[in-house]
């Protein structure tokens, strides 16, 4: 009695463990929120996304909503969470962009 008691015990604790497994799994591994979004990332190249729209000049930012292209920048854009000098974008599934980037999806803040 004594070991079919220890031995559900220990199914009961197996059967704990492997639920617990992938929130561990998500618990250790980083967020998407963390990841930099890459410049060659083929959603960042479709929109046009860079780290530094400064040291583009190349790359014509339109005004929008009364917002000249010069002033547009990650920092001032709505879909930028936080207001570090990197923060998450939500167009980009929260990964972050630098707060000096910019992208055609640029949208003024509210
Ligand atoms: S949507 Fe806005 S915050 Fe996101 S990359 Fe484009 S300009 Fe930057």
């Amino acid at each position: 009695m004594e070991r079919k008691l220890s031995r559900r015990q220990l199914l009961r604790g197996a059967v704990t463990a492997a639920a617990l497994i992938p929130v561990v799994h998500l618990g250790s591994r980083p967020a998407m929120a963390q990841e930099r979004m890459p410049e060659n990332d083929p959603m960042a190249k479709a929109l046009k996304y860079v780290h530094d729209i400064d040291a583009h000049p190349d790359i014509n930012r339109p005004d929008k909503a009364g917002v000249a292209g010069a002033d547009q920048y990650c920092h001032n854009c709505a879909l930028y969470v936080g207001d570090d000098e990197w923060g998450p974008c939500t167009i980009f599934q929260n990964r972050l962009v630098a707060a000096e980037g910019w992208c055609t999806a640029w949208v003024p803040r509210g």
